[in-house]
């Protein structure tokens, strides 16, 4: 067998317990709560449990850890089913922090037996206030006392209806002085007359976060039960619960959650950006949602890649979003089909070449990958090339097209211009240029030696696409740490519309999610929005880091 290694501190700790027998084999899960959309941070937490599952030939559950009426939707569960599998993934079973209320509800019942919880009629502000400080011990509830049997006739009362919302609570008996605050007395069930996407009105307590999950894991005994840092605090109570209820002792390990430069990834300030209409929706291609990402046209392998090269951390950080755009780069470089596309057309005459004439000419659809092929590109008298390949008064190394001047046209030939035409607004209308007859790419006898190729389309067969040029959303480094509102900090230049640019007619066959690369341009996908005659493409990514050169001009 191939030798595996640990490339993270929890692939470590996972080598260890299979060494040491701890557990015999490995079995992790993915919880996220059905109140929103994933998010490259969740992908994240996704490429580490079902990674190691992987790698030590475990499995991995999905779990929805839906313990809150109020927020949570089928709607979620069917898209983060989806945005799983599209990542690359599949889970051993699926399984729902509900499925489990009945045996929570008779652990929370062994618990009381045990003289380990009681019912507490406070409320939540007497609570707040009892439970003291991280400098100062909380108080006793005056009903804490109560007995065991008085506490089972009130829980048990609790779930018949009998009390209103926050009437009651049932609480764990443990230390009112620990220095741990999770420690003092924690709620493990709070009264909520509300409707569950799954369970309907069957129930009207819900457990807590802490007294489902760690439960929840037992039962399904999960071996390593990983999450973020802010559960580190957690960790005693989660093991205190498995202990007294002696049950199946998963084990908790934490690591640093996700965050991104430019980015807010928190479900509320996503949920808030769709509210307030500064997106389109949560699969905005701003977004850092995965069904964002994917629209924007990354491909599950680069954000697979993304996670693999952030590796796992136990300390918080932030992470260039370079390195996301840098992995999408590296991805589409190989495999996507190059095109040429003008986005801010400018027309260009070729005075010598024959006005009906058509030559299709081969070029290839992808250097980088020597199976993608050749198509054949048609070429006309009449051209479209971008405004910014011409300067009327060129500077000193500027080698593409000025009076006088040679380029080659891609994959064709090189042309020398012999003139241009402007209208009364001093705008240029129309470049006139003569073709090398005996430049041909791939049939070159020149001998012309030019410094600049550009890329360009046959007028009489472009076809016209829209064109969205995302940036990024937000126009500083860290959003969430300035002062006033996060969405004070959007970048107003986040979307650029071009809503004609011409393309090479190759293009008609373009479906949603077909990605290229346009020649100079950048990555590009077909959006959804588009149709047979209206096609509309997401700039994904600049072929070259244009930040990191602003970054540079700036220090
Ligand atoms: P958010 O704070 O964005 O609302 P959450 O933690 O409430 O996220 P859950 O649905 O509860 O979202 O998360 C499911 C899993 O994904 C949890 O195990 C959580 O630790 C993990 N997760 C969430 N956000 C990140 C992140 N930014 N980086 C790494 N893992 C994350
Ligand atoms: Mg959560």
């Amino acid at each position: 067998m191939e030798e595996v290694k640990a490339s993270n501190f929890i692939e470590e700790i996972v080598e260890e317990d299979l060494r040491t027998g701890r557990c015999q084999s490995v079995l992790t899960r993915f919880p996220p709560e059905p109140n929103g959309y994933l998010h490259i941070g969740h992908a994240k937490s996704i490429v580490l449990n079902f990674g190691i599952a992987q790698k030590y030939g475990g499995e991995t559950n999905l779990r929805f850890d839906d313990t809150n009426p109020e927020t949570e939707e089928t709607e979620y569960v069917e898209a983060i089913k989806e945005d799983i599998r599209w990542l690359g993934f599949q889970w051993a079973r699926e399984r729902y922090a509900s499925d489990y209320f009945e045996q929570l509800y008779e652990f929370a019942v062994k618990l009381i037996r045990k003289g380990l919880a009681y019912v507490d009629d406070s409320s939540s502000e007497e609570i707040a206030r009892m439970k003291g400080t991280p400098t100062e011990p909380g108080i006793e509830s005056p009903y804490r006392n109560r007995s065991v049997e008085e506490n089972l006739r009130l829980f048990q009362e609790m779930r018949e209806g009998k009390y209103r919302d926050g009437e009651k609570v049932l609480r764990a008996k443990i230390d009112m002085s620990s220095p741990n605050m999770h420690m003092r007395d924690p709620i493990m069930y709070r009264i909520k007359h509300a409707r569950h996407h799954r369970t309907g009105d069957k129930w009207c307590i819900y457990p807590m976060y802490d007294f489902a999950h760690g439960q929840s894991d037992s039962i399904e005994r999960i071996t390593h039960s990983i999450c973020t840092l802010e559960f580190v605090d957690h960790r005693p109570l989660y093991n205190w619960f498995i202990e007294k209820l002696e049950i199946f002792p998963s084990r908790q390990y934490e690591f640093a959650r996700l965050n991104l430069t430019y980015t807010v990834m928190s479900k509320r300030k996503l949920l808030q950006l769709v509210q307030k209409g500064y997106v389109s929706g949560w699969d905005d291609p701003r977004m850092p949602t995965i069904r964002g990402l994917r629209r924007r046209g990354y491909t599950p392998e680069s954000i697979q890649d993304f996670c693999e090269r952030i590796g796992v951390q136990k300390r918080e950080n932030i992470i260039d979003v370079s390195l996301l755009e840098f992995c999408i780069r590296e991805h589409l470089n190989k495999i996507a089909q190059r095109v040429m596309v003008v986005l801010d057309p400018v027309k260009l005459v070729l005075t010598n070449y024959p006005g009906a004439q058509v030559e299709w000419l081969p070029t290839e659809n992808n250097p980088e990958d020597p199976t993608a092929g050749t198509r054949e590109v048609p070429f006309t008298r009449e051209l479209w090339i971008e405004r910014e390949d011409f300067m009327e008064n060129p500077p000193k190394k500027y080698f593409r097209l000025a009076p006088g001047m040679s380029v080659r046209l891609k994959s064709a030939y090189i042309i020398t211009c012999t003139g241009f035409e402007k209208n009364d607004q001093g705008e240029i209308t129309t470049i006139y240029a003569e073709y090398i007859p005996q430049s041909r790419s791939g049939h070159d006898e020149s001998a012309m030696k030019v410094k600049g190729t550009i890329h360009w389309v046959s007028a009489t067969h472009a076809i016209p696409v829209e064109v969205r040029l995302y940036d990024r959303l937000f126009a500083v480094e860290n959003p969430d740490e300035q002062p006033g509102e996060f969405t004070d900090y959007i970048n107003p230049n986040s979307l650029q519309i071009v809503s004609r640019a011409l393309a090479e007619p190759s293009l008609a066959k373009a479906r949603p999610e077909d990605r290229f690369q346009f020649l100079r341009k950048g990555y590009f996908c077909v959006d959804p929005d588009s149709t047979a005659d209206h096609l509309v493409f997401n700039r994904t990514v600049t072929l070259k880091d244009t930040w990191a050169k602003e970054m540079k001009k700036q220090s």
